[in-house]
């Protein structure tokens, strides 16, 4: 405390809460204030400071008067040297003082503060205890928050829900999962903020997230809050970070009032599980709202943009750049950041870049901002000009963040820079102070597998000093894949086989190696693996926005109307690329089956499907944007490249990995993916 004075109101009175409007009480009985104007505040200030008692006395309201206009300056530390002087400190000064301390970071002041309260008798107001449990909050003090909450005899909801609140924030679920059953027994008249908090609770608890989802949920419904705004959009919330985005839908669609907060958090259920096309959907019925309640906000806007790019939907994105620019959009860093992702992700590192340039004069770019651009010339495969931006935020002031190495290791993997990459690699930790996660060791690896050094592959693993994830070993495995190294790829799948069991790439890829090594017996192993297993491959699926309208494509799609006219196409380009010495490459179908078969399979791959379509309805000087949900077969790969010389076209594709840039039969990739 360091206060040495002699309170008149201690030792704290114990049984008479005092007046909440004391401050209005005084006021009205005192004689009329004098007001202090700016002036004398500071000629106030120098006396206090030339002496250690200040001469004049203020009266009772002056002192309090006086420290709250000093803590709304931000001067605390002033206002705490006067506290002693005040004889009767209201409740109003207090608040002032904590949401002062808050407000201005000022942690050490907090236990100063806490006691004066305590020692003054207002430990048991639960207004000022609320402030002072969301004071420590801030701090992340959880145990003097649960100090304060446990000597408030009186605990309104407020203060009950500013604890449950603390320990949602720190994310201890378990901890605030407990205190909300506690709050259901002691027969606490619980708000739409407690179930808020205790659906929060679930996502950070050690038991299944789901399941406690489904129990409050239940809860909700019985309480009848589930028509309560607030409380169903965190359910649609909460139940979109676990994935349940049908039962995330259905509290949705029974939502008798939405607001801007619950049509945005739909967008994001639906743009995070990467149901793009959903989620663009959800967009189109909020605008056909009309309500001015429900206009799209930053937050939405940022949803919509991640769903276009997810979509590689250039055009659609385009037009929702305009709404950003029409709604003044364009001064929020997060909208910005998402304009420069989906740029790069559709394709146009131009215009991301553009962005990236503009975004200066309008709003400070942040790690983010960097990051995008760092890992987009990255996936277009200019590693060098992704480590020149690096060097670039780096003298701009800027940390790195993990985030920023995930995206430079992937360069240098994509654009075969192994020195470079292992130089950045170990100046994470030496330069940045950044200890390198599992998924900078996955980086690693990919980068030295891809390019066929294994054997120091595999070592960077035995000597990583956390527990490689599946990230490391599907890593090695995608090398092995390239490289046809047997043996490592079956220590990779030892070990992913237990990690993520449920995983079928990770099958088919082994099998992959097995069928290229013509180890017949060993294919059917682990195809009979997969089936015990009841794993399904997951379907390969292709899009292409046309005429600003999006066509995925699925392999052997008989849907599209147009299909006769794309199988003939196809048949056609086959045809004149076999003139010039192209064998359809069947290695990798896993059935037994006639060769006329196999390259019928192939020949259906989603993405010759939606590259024959975009052939077929857009004009030549288009550029064909496609994007895949896999890695892009060695097959179409090479098939594009011939399609791009024989046809005369740009095409760009995006599989999961990274882009391809084809043009002129030759791929921006230098057949290194
Ligand atoms: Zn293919
Ligand atoms: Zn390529």
């Amino acid at each position: 405390m360091g206060t040495s004075y002699t309170h008149p109101c201690l030792p704290a009175p114990l049984f008479f809460p005092k007046s909440p409007n004391r401050q209005l009480t005084s006021s009205s009985s005192s004689p009329p204030t004098h007001y202090l104007s700016l002036r004398c505040l500071f000629c106030f200030h120098s006396s206090f400071q030339s002496h250690t008692e200040p001469s004049p006395t203020p009266t009772t309201n002056n002192y309090n008067h006086l420290i709250q206009s000093l803590c709304k300056q931000g001067n605390l530390s002033h206002a705490i040297k006067l506290l002693p002087h005040e004889v009767n400190p209201t409740q109003r000064t207090y608040e002032s003082l904590i949401l002062a301390c808050t407000r201005l970071n000022a942690k050490s002041f907090a236990t100063t503060i806490d006691c004066r309260i305590a020692e003054d008798g207002f430990y048991h107001d639960p207004f000022l205890c609320t402030k002072l449990i969301n004071m420590y909050s801030h701090f992340s003090s959880i145990d003097d928050a649960r100090n304060v909450f446990d000597r408030t005899p009186e605990k309104t909801i407020f203060v009950w829900n500013a604890l449950l609140k603390t320990l949602v924030m720190a994310e201890v679920g378990d901890d605030a999962l407990s205190l909300f059953r506690e709050m259901v027994r002691n027969g606490v008249t619980l708000d739409s903020f407690s179930y808020s908090f205790a659906l929060k609770a679930c996502l950070a608890s050690s038991l299944p997230a789901t399941v406690l989802l489904q129990q409050i949920h239940g809860h909700v419904i019985r309480v009848g809050f589930d028509s309560r705004v607030h409380v169903a959009t965190t359910l649609v919330d909460c139940y979109a970070k676990v994935g349940k985005f049908m039962s995330a839908r259905k509290v949705f669609d029974e939502m008798p009032y939405r607001n801007v907060v619950s049509w945005s958090a739909m967008i994001a259920c639906y743009t995070k599980n990467g149901r793009h096309f959903n989620a663009l959907e959800i967009f189109r019925e909020m605008n056909m709202t009309r309500d001015p309640e429900t206009a799209p906000n930053s937050v939405t806007m940022v949803s919509v943009l991640q769903a276009c790019a997810g979509l590689a939907a250039l055009n659609q994105g385009k037009a929702v750049h305009g709404y950003v620019l029409r709604h003044g959009l364009n001064t929020i860093a997060s909208v910005m950041n998402a304009l420069i992702a989906l740029y790069i992700k559709c394709g146009s590192l131009d215009l991301g870049h553009r962005i990236f340039d503009t975004m200066i004069c309008v709003v400070p770019r942040n790690v983010i901002s960097w990051n995008s651009m760092i890992s987009g010339y990255g996936i277009h495969g200019f590693g060098k000009e992704s480590i020149r931006i690096f060097e670039e935020m780096i003298s701009a002031g800027i940390s790195p963040s993990p985030i920023t190495f995930v995206g430079l290791l992937g360069a240098c993997s994509h654009g075969g820079l192994i020195q470079e990459g292992r130089r950045l690699f170990n100046s994470m930790q030496k330069e940045h102070n950044l200890i390198p996660q599992s998924e900078h060791y996955a980086c690693m690896v990919d980068l030295l597998g891809r390019a066929g050094q294994l054997d120091e592959a595999a070592k960077i693993i035995e000597e990583m000093d956390i527990e490689p994830g599946q990230t490391v070993w599907g890593s090695l495995l995608g090398a092995c894949r390239i490289h046809g190294n047997i043996e490592l790829a079956e220590k990779a799948c030892s070990h992913l086989f237990e990690l993520e069991p449920w995983n079928a790439g990770n099958y088919i890829l082994l099998a992959d190696i097995y069928a290229e090594a013509k180890l017949c017996e060993d294919v059917s192993r682990v195809k009979k693996l997969l089936e015990e297993r009841g794993l399904n491959k997951l379907q390969g699926c292709s899009w292409i926005e046309v005429k600003k309208k999006l066509h995925s494509f699925v392999s052997v799609d008989e849907l599209n109307p147009q299909i006769e006219q794309v199988h003939a196409l196809l048949v056609e380009l086959v045809n004149q690329a076999k003139k010039i010495g192209y064998v359809p490459n069947t290695k990798l179908v896993l059935y037994d089956l006639e060769q006329e078969e196999k390259e019928k399979i192939v020949l259906g791959h989603s993405e010759k499907l939606a590259l024959a379509f975009g052939l077929i309805n857009s004009e030549k000087v288009d550029v064909i944007r496609i994007t895949k949900n896999l890695r892009l077969c060695e097959d179409c790969h090479y098939l594009t490249k011939f399609i791009s010389m024989y046809t005369n076209r740009e095409i760009l594709v995006r599989d999961v990995n990274r882009f391809h840039h084809f043009r002129d039969g030759l791929c921006s990739c230098m057949d290194y993916w």
